[in-house]
């Protein structure tokens, strides 16, 4: 849905013509929330999943179809994190993280990539159905943050130059978190059609300077609408235009059906095995931690 408020659990569209540059700003409060009070989860890898979360925001809305679905994996090995995953679906976001209690206390209080996920991969899958498109880049989770990955990955695997800033944190209790994603796409190129390559043209500096000075108070602040915000960034640009918004919520898409469709596949020994104490089979989502209790009889 587009929205007026331009404050909280919304994505902003905004292009600098004048340099080829455009992107997308996106600022979330009560769905990081909403989405961290379905875990239990200690508040270094709650701000974890709250940078990735406005990450897959910000990447989910590149996409042109209403219906894409954008899906953001990290998988690691060595580690206090083995895998997280988030995705975004018409503005719903949803996402979690696997990880070991122990080694996460271990780790710094401001950790490090590396602490966090010892060495893996960034997987980034666009997925458009009716153009019937399915595209994923894949790149080392290398650098000093998510949103330095995030970066490679547009150079890497798009050859797109690029700005990701994401900031997380909590004030009085809650999350706040938001992000800024900034692109060189010369002369009238969207989403990932290249026209041209260019790594060095002189316009992508110069926007990457005035982009890569905003504050993370700024991009969490819900007090400084999204567009005010881009103003104070590009306001000495000859012409600076917010596009379309878009109010992002927090969707789970599992399914009580579909769980039982696939418990039904198991051979029945397999499904015996399953049944708990309590004389059902218990299958978790582990996006939203909706528990779905099956009876054996349900499904012979
Ligand atoms: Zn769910």
């Amino acid at each position: 849905m587009p929205t007026d408020q331009l404050n909280t659990d919304v994505v902003l569209g905004v292009a600098i013509p004048s340099r080829n540059a455009r992107g997308r700003i996106a600022r979330l409060g009560p769905v990081i929330d909403a989405i961290l009070a379905s875990h239990d989860y200690p508040p270094v890898i709650e701000k974890l999943l709250a940078e990735a979360v406005t990450m897959t925001a910000l990447l989910g809305a590149l996409l042109k179809e209403p219906q894409g679905q954008l899906t953001v994996q990290a998988q690691t090995e060595g580690g206090a994190v083995d895998l997280l995953v988030c995705d975004y679906l018409g503005g719903e976001l949803r996402g979690y993280v696997r990880h070991d209690l122990e080694r996460v206390a271990a780790v710094s209080e401001k950790p490090t990539l590396q602490e966090l996920f010892g060495s893996g991969y960034l997987a980034i899958t666009f997925d458009q159905p009716l153009a019937n498109e399915r595209y994923q880049g894949i790149v080392p989770l290398e650098g000093r943050s998510l949103g330095e990955a995030a970066q490679s990955y547009f150079g890497q695997s798009e050859q797109i130059p690029s700005l990701v800033r994401l900031a997380a944190e909590q004030r009085d209790g809650r999350w706040w978190a938001g992000g800024l994603l900034l692109q060189h796409l010369p002369e009238g190129e969207e989403g990932r059609e290249r026209l041209h390559t260019r790594l060095d043209h002189p316009d992508w500096p110069h926007v990457a300077i005035l982009g890569g000075s905003v504050k993370p108070e700024e991009l969490t602040d819900p007090t400084l609408p999204l567009d005010d915000l881009i103003w104070r960034l590009f306001h000495e640009e000859e012409e600076l235009r917010t596009l379309g918004s878009r109010e992002l919520v927090k969707g789970c898409r599992c399914d009580p059906e579909y769980v039982r469709s696939v418990i039904a596949r198991f051979p029945a020994e397999e499904r015996r095995a399953m049944v708990g104490e309590d004389g059902v089979i218990r299958v978790d989502c582990a996006f939203c931690s909706s528990s779905f209790p099956i009876a054996p009889d349900e499904v012979a």
